[in-house]
């Protein structure tokens, strides 16, 4: 099973959307591994965001995902990390299919609602950088077989 990062926006939280955001992911059948909620700071954004440093717009990036809290969670199933990725919808909203997160909920390249992470080997860095072990909880899951196929689990 892969896991994969979604980081719930300032904006998420502010609209009052973390539930209908997390309720998506839940329904899907993905399952929840670890959550916090935190401020995040202009060090690890450096970080995070260190592939878009020399846009004109990253600044306002930071000072976007530094307006309120965020909401960390790390999302476990099949193919985990494509499924999230297009749950969540192109990263400039406007253009964001309907039925994707940001499809539904964003008209914004910038105030978009989710991170998720982009590849499987992002996924293991960014979940390294917000992520202790401890952080994780082991819990069984009793409908996983109603979820998945035998050679999916
Ligand atoms: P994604 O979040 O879809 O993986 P990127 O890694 O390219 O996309 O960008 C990270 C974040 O930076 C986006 O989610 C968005 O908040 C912001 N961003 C990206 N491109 C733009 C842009 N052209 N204008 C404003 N903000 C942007």
């Amino acid at each position: 099973m892969e896991r994969t990062l979604v980081i719930l926006k300032p904006g998420c939280l502010q609209r009052g959307l973390i539930g209908e955001v997390i309720s998506r992911f839940e329904k899907r059948g993905l399952k929840l591994v670890a959550m916090k909620m935190v401020q995040l700071t202009d060090e690890v954004l450096n970080v995070h965001y260190a592939h878009l440093k020399d846009k004109p717009f990253f600044q306002w990036i930071k000072d976007g995902m530094m307006a309120a809290p965020v909401i960390l969670c790390c999302w476990e199933g099949y193919s985990a990390v494509q499924v999230v990725r297009e749950m969540a919808g192109a990263t400039r909203a406007s253009k964001a299919v309907p039925g994707t997160i940001r499809g539904d909920y964003s008209m914004s390249a910038q105030e978009n609602i989710v991170h998720t992470s982009d590849s499987l080997e992002n996924a293991k860095i960014e979940l390294e950088r917000f992520f202790t072990a401890s952080d994780y909880c082991d819990y069984p899951s009793p409908l996983d077989h109603y979820k998945y196929a035998p050679d999916e689990l």
